[in-house]
C-alpha cells in the first residue's frame, strides 16, 4: 500500500469536449495502465502496422466499458501523481452524471473542467460548474482541451478563458486559484510534459496542477449515516440491508435506527466483500444484519444511524438551490421529485424566501414570486413523504440533493437547515 493521501476527482464539463479522452490519457501517461496489457495492445498493433498503440488501447478499452454500461463504467479509475492517489468518482458521458454527482457515491474534492477549445462554453459546462460551485468543490483546474484543432493558437486560447472566467464570477466561483492550461488530450499537449507546440504557455502541466491541489478537508468525525441501497432477504442471516456508508463507522453489537422507517436493533453482522468484518468505514459498501429487522420494516431512501443519534428526519427543511435548466418558472406549490442520497422523494417548494445574487452572494430580492434557469435561491421544502436528510454544515454527505422533473435535472441545492 502507498502512503499517499487521497483524492477523489471530478473531471466534468460538456459531452464531447473529451472528458473520457482525458481519463484515458491521464492513465496512460501515469502508467496506470498494466504493462502486459500494454504489451499484448502492442503485439497486436504491430501486426497490423498501426502506429501510436499505447494510447488507443486505452481508449478502446474505456469505449469498450462504456458499451457495457453503467455497472462496469470508468469510474473508479485511479492514477497516482508525486503527492496524491486519484480515484475518478464518476464517468464521464455517464447518462446520470449529474444525478451522480449529487446523490452519494460521487462526491469529489476537485475538479478538473474539460472545455474544448473549438466550442467555448456550452450548456453543460455551465451546468456543472453551477453543481460543483454549489456542492463545494473546493478547487478547479480548467483544462482547455483540443487544442491541436485550433492550431495551438493563443488568442482562441485567450478567448476560452475570458469566456471560463466570465462563468465562474457568475457564479462565484473563486477564481484567483482556477489554472487553465492549454492542452490536447487526444495528442497529449501539456498533459505529462510542457509542449512545444505551445511555447506561449509557461504554466504548469495538467499533472503538475494536480500534484499542486491543497489537500482534501479531513473527514469529519460525524456520526454514523448509511443511506440504504436495498434490501435483501439471505437465507441462514436474514433481512440484509446493503448500502455505502458515507460517514461514521459500524461496529458489530452497535444499537442503530433506521430513519425515516423508525426501527432500530442491534447490528449482528456486518459483510463487506463476501467476507464477514467486525467494523466498516466510510467508504465501505456493506451488508448487514440488525436483530429484529424484518424486510418490511426499512427501505431503499431510508438512512441508518447510531440510536443515540439517529439521522434526521425533516418536516420541512431551508435549501440553497441552483436552477440550472426550467423551462418556464418555478414557484411557491411546484413539487418535482427530489433526490438525495438513496432517497427519492416528492417535495413541494413551501416558500421561495431569498433570491441571491450570484455576482455578489448578496440577498437580491426578500420573497421573490417566481425564480428560473441560472437562479440561485434559498426556499423552504416540504417532502411530501418522510424523508431523512441533513444539514450540509453538519454532514455534508447527506445535506445535498438534486431536483429532477421531466427527465433531467433541473436544480440542485445543499441543505441549511432541518425542521424536525
Ligand atoms: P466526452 O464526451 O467529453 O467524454 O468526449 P470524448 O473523450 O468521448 O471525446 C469526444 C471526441 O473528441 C472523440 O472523437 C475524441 O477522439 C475527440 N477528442 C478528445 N480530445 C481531443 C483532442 O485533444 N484533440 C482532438 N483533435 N480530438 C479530441
Amino acid at each position: 500500500m502507498s502512503d499517499k493521501r487521497h483524492q477523489n476527482l471530478a473531471i466534468i464539463g460538456h459531452v464531447d469536449h473529451g472528458k473520457s479522452t482525458l481519463v484515458g490519457r491521464l492513465l496512460y501517461e501515469t502508467g496506470s495502465v498494466p504493462e502486459h496489457v500494454i504489451e499484448q495492445h502492442r503485439e497486436e498493433a504491430e501486426e497490423k502496422g498501426k502506429g501510436g498503440f499505447e494510447f488507443a488501447y486505452v481508449m478502446d478499452n474505456l469505449a469498450e466499458e462504456r458499451e457495457r454500461g453503467v455497472t462496469i463504467d470508468i469510474a473508479h479509475q485511479e492514477f497516482s501523481t508525486e503527492e496524491y492517489e486519484f480515484t475518478i468518482v464518476d464517468c464521464p458521458g455517464h447518462r446520470d452524471f449529474v444525478k451522480n454527482m449529487i446523490t452519494g457515491a460521487s462526491q469529489a474534492d476537485n475538479a478538473v473542467l474539460v472545455v474544448a477549445a473549438d466550442d467555448g462554453v456550452a450548456p453543460q459546462t455551465q451546468e456543472h460548474v453551477f453543481l460543483a460551485r454549489t456542492l463545494g468543490i473546493d478547487e478547479l483546474i480548467i483544462g482547455v482541451n483540443k487544442m491541436d484543432v485550433i492550431d495551438y493558437k493563443e488568442d482562441t486560447f485567450d478567448e476560452v478563458v475570458e469566456e471560463v472566467n466570465q462563468l465562474l464570477k457568475q457564479v462565484q466561483f473563486q477564481t484567483d486559484g482556477a489554472s487553465f492550461i492549454p492542452i490536447s488530450a487526444f495528442e497529449g499537449d501539456n498533459i505529462a510534459e510542457a509542449s512545444e507546440n505551445t511555447s506561449w504557455y509557461d504554466g504548469r502541466t495538467l499533472l503538475e496542477a494536480l500534484n499542486d491541489l491543497p489537500e482534501p478537508e479531513p473527514p469529519t468525525d460525524a456520526p454514523l449515516r448509511l443511506p440504504i441501497q436495498d434490501v435483501y432477504t439471505i437465507s441462514g442471516i436474514g433481512t440484509v440491508p446493503v448500502g455505502r456508508i458515507e460517514t461514521g463507522i459500524m461496529n458489530i453489537g452497535d444499537d442503530v435506527s433506521f430513519q425515516p422507517s423508525d426501527v432500530g436493533g442491534e447490528v449482528k453482522t456486518i459483510e463487506m466483500h463476501h467476507e464477514e468484518v467486525p467494523k466498516a468505514e466510510p467508504g465501505d459498501n456493506v451488508g448487514f444484519n440488525v436483530r429484529g429487522i424484518g424486510k418490511d420494516d426499512i427501505r431503499r431512501g431510508d438512512v441508518c444511524g447510531p440510536a443515540e443519534d439517529p439521522p434526521s428526519v425533516a418536516e420541512t427543511f431551508q435549501a440553497q438551490v441552483v436552477v440550472m435548466q426550467h423551462p418556464s418558472v418555478i414557484t411557491a406549490g411546484y413539487t418535482p421529485v427530489f433526490h438525495a442520497h438513496t432517497a427519492q422523494v416528492a417535495c413541494t417548494i413551501e416558500s421561495i424566501d431569498k433570491k441571491m445574487d450570484p455576482a455578489s452572494g448578496e440577498v437580491a430580492e426578500e420573497n421573490p414570486d417566481f425564480i428560473q434557469s441560472g437562479d440561485a435561491a434559498v426556499v423552504t421544502i416540504r417532502p411530501q413523504k418522510p424523508l431523512s436528510i441533513e444539514p450540509s454544515s453538519k454532514i455534508p454527505e447527506l445535506g445535498s440533493f438534486a431536483i429532477r422533473d421531466m427527465g433531467q435535472t433541473i436544480a440542485a441545492g445543499k441543505v441549511l437547515e432541518v425542521n424536525e
